[in-house]
């Protein structure tokens, strides 16, 4: 844990102040979480104690472990991207199921559940 009054290692320039900070992980929100924010660049720093929380939390939505990196792969003239079975069961996507596909900021890929 930061203590109070302590010099905020990003920016170095601000202190970190105690308080609670709002934490999402994939667009879903796991609630607010003790953690010292800095004055200057706004950056926040969790305790090991609300990280624990945070984990719990994000494991009781279903929401751990669903990032993961992928190969793709070459199908004809295509690329196929697999989808691991825990994120597709997260998103009930079935075989078959017609889904929108598009590009997001150049290198995101939105895929989106009809
Ligand atoms: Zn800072």
């Amino acid at each position: 844990m930061v203590a109070a009054k302590e010099r905020c290692p990003v920016c170095g320039k601000g202190t970190l102040h105690a308080g609670r900070v709002n934490e999402g992980l994939f667009g879903v929100d796991l609630g607010s979480f003790d953690a010292e924010t800095c004055d200057a660049c706004g950056e926040s720093f969790l305790s090991s104690k609300s990280m624990d929380a945070l984990e719990s939390r994000a494991k009781e939505l279903g929401l751990w472990g669903l990032a993961s990196k992928v190969k793709v792969a070459r199908s004809g003239n295509s690329l196929v991207v697999r989808i691991p079975s825990p994120l597709a069961r997260y998103l009930k996507m079935k075989s078959g199921q017609e889904v929108l596909v598009a590009p997001d900021k150049g290198t995101r890929l939105v895929l989106e559940l009809a």
